[in-house]
């Protein structure tokens, strides 16, 4: 498959970084209006850079950085575009991949009915093989749904009631806040609720989210009244078999807050210090009543990467099982619990 990236930010420029580890995807190259410090960037990788139209083109010549022609001329290269523009963008560069014919994979700042389906790996990989058109759903909304499909799968999830903290910003986004205050948008039903009902209808998801002046990550306390009701050691042992999903033992390696896990990633030597796996918080985990509190750690900026790449393979008529352990193998992600044995293995 050759694949263009169309939008070179937070999520695109992941993207173009991962397509590259897989050896059964080309990236042709990524489309970036502004020749700005990420662009050179891309240039020191060797990342072809192709510039919005003609002139965002004479901008990148000025300052003498390499650029292959405009998005228009990349679009005649390729066969799957994804769009990683800012939410809203994407529809409107969508009848441009229409009139070449390419497929097209979306994000989550995109309303639903831009693509044929909204995908995540976990809940409905199988059921959207070979889609010309996807959407991969929203940072939280990926957290969201590996955890309760992976749940609805091992137990059976009635019904979940989900509290998000969410990050106020990416860090080098100088211009958005709050700096110094909590704050909501809207406290009735959360976006979230419908986002993730694409995915998996009918899911009995209440949602409450609040924004916190952070950059980090996203924190959700989740409480999931699951149908059978496991011992906690077995719920441990299930998730810690599922993908995706790191559970984090916080007191034991004194993991206390989202700078600490951010921490974690840098002297792992993750790249960019992402950390693309549920961070489940081993030790929030309970069951009380019949209700699982469980809680999770979502790095915004790398979480619905390995999404993106399973989203190309779901094109490409590959199952689950063809796509997502050669996406977890390349992208280097763990699952399990975190401790000296599981890092030995890598
Ligand atoms: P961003 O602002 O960091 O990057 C967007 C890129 O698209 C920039 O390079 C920008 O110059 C370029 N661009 C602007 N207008 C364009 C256009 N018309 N055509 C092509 N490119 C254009 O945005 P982002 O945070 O990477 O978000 C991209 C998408 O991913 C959005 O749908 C967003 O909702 C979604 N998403 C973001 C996050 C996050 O935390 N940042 C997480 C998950 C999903």
């Amino acid at each position: 498959m050759r694949i263009g990236v169309i939008g070179y930010g937070t999520i695109g420029k992941r993207i173009a970084d991962a397509v590259r580890l897989q050896e059964d995807m080309e990236l042709v190259g990524v489309v970036k209006p502004t020749p700005d410090y990420q662009a050179l960037a891309a240039a020191r990788k060797g990342i072809p850079v192709y510039a919005y139209d003609e002139k965002s083109l004479r901008l990148y010549e000025e300052k003498g950085l390499p650029v292959e022609g405009t998005m228009m001329d990349l679009l005649e290269k390729i066969d799957v575009a994804i769009d990683a523009s800012p939410g809203g963008k994407g529809a409107e560069n969508k009848k441009l991949y229409e009139e070449k014919g390419l497929r097209q994979i979306y994000q989550g700042g995109e309303k639903s009915w831009v693509a044929e389906a909204s995908y995540n790996s976990l809940c409905n990989h199988d059921a959207v093989i070979g889609a010309r058109s996807l959407r991969v759903v929203s940072c939280n909304t990926t957290g969201l749904l590996r955890l309760l499909c992976s749940l609805d799968k091992y137990f059976g999830v009635e019904k979940a009631r989900v509290t998000i903290i969410r990050r106020a910003a990416d860090p080098r986004e100088l211009w958005r806040g709050p700096v110094n205050t909590v704050s909501w948008k809207n406290l009735g039903p959360s976006h979230h609720e419908e986002d993730a009902r694409t995915v998996k209808p009918g899911l009995d998801l209440i949602v409450t989210s609040i924004v916190a002046p952070t950059t980090l990550a996203h924190i959700q306390i989740h409480d999931i009244k699951l149908r059978e009701t496991p011992g906690r050691d077995e719920l441990i042992e299930k998730l810690a078999s599922t993908p995706r999903i790191l559970l984090l033992d916080t007191s034991a390696y004194r993991l206390n807050g989202t700078g600490a896990i951010i921490e974690l990633a840098r002297d792992l030597g993750r790249s960019r210090n992402d950390l693309p796996e549920n961070l489940v918080l081993m030790d929030s985990i309970r069951m009380e009543h019949g209700w699982l509190r469980i809680i999770q750690v979502v790095h915004q900026e790398s979480i619905v990467i390995p999404e993106n790449i399973d989203a190309v393979r779901a094109m490409m008529g590959k199952k689950l099982e063809e796509t997502l352990p050669v996406t977890d193998k390349t992208l280097g992600l763990l699952h399990g619990v975190l401790d000296a044995a599981l890092l030995a293995k890598k």
